[in-house]
């Protein structure tokens, strides 16, 4: 990966944030307080406007930008939470041009800042359950020989997977925990904005 698909990375995901952010405000009305949708609307539009202004020379330049900016602009839990994972994996991305070896790396380190920041375990119903999968099947598709765009490509099956896995699941973090069991049966909209996440790069990368 280079610096300009990595701003077509973050262009891809704005396009589909503003594709669907009703139906990511939709899934936040249900379990939460119907800003999810608006929120990573927001962070997106700024960070697509601070790229337009800027120069970049590492992957990583774009990335930590990206994080910076949704930190600044977005309110909500999911604000500071991506915020912290481009943060993180943009440090890691020093070089102009990462390998697929090398953004797994990065993408990796970006889970870890979601764990520390937001506490959140496999299985809580939050941004994680599509967010660590995707990165399992990324790193298999790897080890079994693929390259980047086969590891985006499973990658993006399992966070599927993952964001469809939080339907039944009972929230234990975030506003939707505030529900207890009454937030069975809903898909998480945090899962559901990661896919978007990893569409877009599986999109970007395969041309
Ligand atoms: P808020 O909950 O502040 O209104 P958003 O609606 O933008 O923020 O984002 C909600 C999403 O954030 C949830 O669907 C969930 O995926 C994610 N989330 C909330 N708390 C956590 C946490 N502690 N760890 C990981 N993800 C979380
Ligand atoms: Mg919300």
């Amino acid at each position: 990966m280079d610096t300009d698909t990595a701003l077509a990375w973050v262009r891809a995901i704005a396009e589909a944030v503003t594709e669907h952010t009703d139906q990511l405000t939709q899934l936040d009305a249900a379990i939460g307080d119907a800003d999810h949708g608006t929120n990573m609307h927001r962070g997106f539009s700024a960070v697509v406007a601070t790229l337009d202004g800027s120069r970049f020379t590492t992957v990583g330049e774009v990335l930590t930008k990206t994080g910076t900016t949704l930190v600044s602009t977005v309110g909500g839990a999911s604000g500071p939470l991506y915020g912290s994972a481009f943060r993180a994996a943009g440090k890691q991305l020093t070089d102009p041009v990462v390998t697929a070896e090398q953004l797994l790396e990065g993408l990796t380190a970006g889970l870890e800042a979601v764990q520390r920041l937001g506490a959140a375990q496999p299985g809580d119903k939050t941004m994680i359950d599509a967010y660590r999968p995707a990165l399992d099947a990324f790193d298999k598709a790897l080890r079994n020989g693929g390259d980047l765009v086969a590891a985006a490509l499973a990658a993006t099956d399992s966070a599927e997977e993952g964001m469809r896995a939080t339907i039944p699941m009972i929230a234990r973090k975030g506003r939707a925990s505030y529900l207890g069991p009454r937030s069975q049966g809903h898909q998480d909209p945090g899962a559901t904005s990661t896919v978007l996440i990893f569409h877009a790069l599986a999109e970007v990368v395969s041309g």
